[in-house]
């Protein structure tokens, strides 16, 4: 199924994003993360490509297994840095062979080796191109990804708003947003997306903190900004982990139930192949009982 077509029914929808083992560890110990989460009814899962040092084929062979063994909807990250089209055409007909109806069209990130790499040189320099490439030629649901306090490569907030409306208008289906930590942030994105005209479907992104080493690898990562009460939490706890945890979740339900609160059309949850604790997130938010 096209999960664009779900936003019509219900809302939220409700999405989890798991990541592929290592290279080095077998496949199946995902299966185990992926039962307790189809546990909780997702509408969907979607299954990162390449993140984390993963093997990039890992993410077709387990989205496959999400849709086709586990009948939960899938959306298949997939980045063009470093692919030749007809690299991304092969890929994509392996989607389409396996069922996989969505992807989640991705630029990705410079090479850990060559952190000033080139875009421009190859078939893709933007998720755009990627994007305006698949709907040429294929039938997928696309998503893509936004930035709410704007990606890290761009200057400003403005220019990056109006690179997604020319993203979205070369044919993305639904929006799934960068993890923020305080959710006027997202409430701001909105108003500013909606007023150039993005009309399409916005999932917000939410990632709970679970330990204080975690926080800071996330905002090198992606630069999202910490509220003051976030901060005084990994003061306060960051050396106890439990505590810590604990908190972690805490504060994950309660941007989750205000997200909720405020008639978000999607709420996708980064949970780091965490069962246990995306189940806590959504007992408390009244969405598991
Ligand atoms: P783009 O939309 O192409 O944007 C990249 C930069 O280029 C931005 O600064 C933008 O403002 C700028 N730009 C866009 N168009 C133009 C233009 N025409 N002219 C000038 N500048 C322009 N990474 C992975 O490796 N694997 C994953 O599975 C993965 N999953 C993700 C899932 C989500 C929900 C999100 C939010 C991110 C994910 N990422 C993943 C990270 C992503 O690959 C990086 O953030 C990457 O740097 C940007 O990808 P993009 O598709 O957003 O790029």
């Amino acid at each position: 199924m096209k999960i664009a077509k779900l936003f019509a029914t219900k809302q939220p929808v409700i999405s989890f994003e798991i990541f592929p083992p290592k290279a080095d560890t077998p496949v199946e110990t995902i299966f185990t993360t992926l039962e307790g989460l189809i546990k909780l009814k997702p509408d969907f899962i979607s299954v990162t490509y390449g993140a984390g040092g993963s093997s990039r084929s890992r993410t077709k062979e387990i989205a496959s297994r999400i849709k086709n063994h586990y009948r939960v909807e899938t959306l298949a990250h997939l980045t063009c840095v470093g692919h030749e089209a007809g690299e991304i055409d092969m890929i994509l007909q392996g989607l389409q062979e396996a069922n996989i109806e969505n992807v989640l069209a991705l630029r990705g990130d410079p090479p850990a080796d060559n952190p000033h790499y080139d875009f421009t040189k190859g078939a893709f320099s933007f998720a755009s191109d990627l994007i305006s490439h698949i709907k040429k030629h294929n039938n997928f649901c696309i998503a893509a990804a936004a930035y709410p306090e704007g990606h890290a490569h761009c200057r400003r907030l403005s220019e990056d708003l109006n690179h997604l409306k020319y993203k979205v208008d070369q044919g993305v289906d639904f929006l799934i947003t960068q993890l923020f930590f305080d959710n006027r942030i997202f409430y701001n994105f909105m108003e500013n997306a909606r007023r150039i005209g993005i009309a399409c479907p916005v999932m917000a992104g939410v990632m709970p903190v679970l330990n204080a080493k975690q926080i800071k690898r996330i905002i090198s990562l992606c630069g999202a900004s910490m509220p003051a009460k976030l901060l005084m939490m990994v003061d306060k706890y960051g050396d106890r982990p439990e505590d810590m945890e604990k908190a972690g979740i805490e504060y994950a339900s309660q941007q989750v139930l205000d997200l909720m609160e405020n008639g978000v059309e999607g709420i996708h949850l980064y949970t780091m192949n965490k069962p246990r604790q995306i189940t806590e997130i959504l007992c408390n938010t009244g969405r598991v009982y």
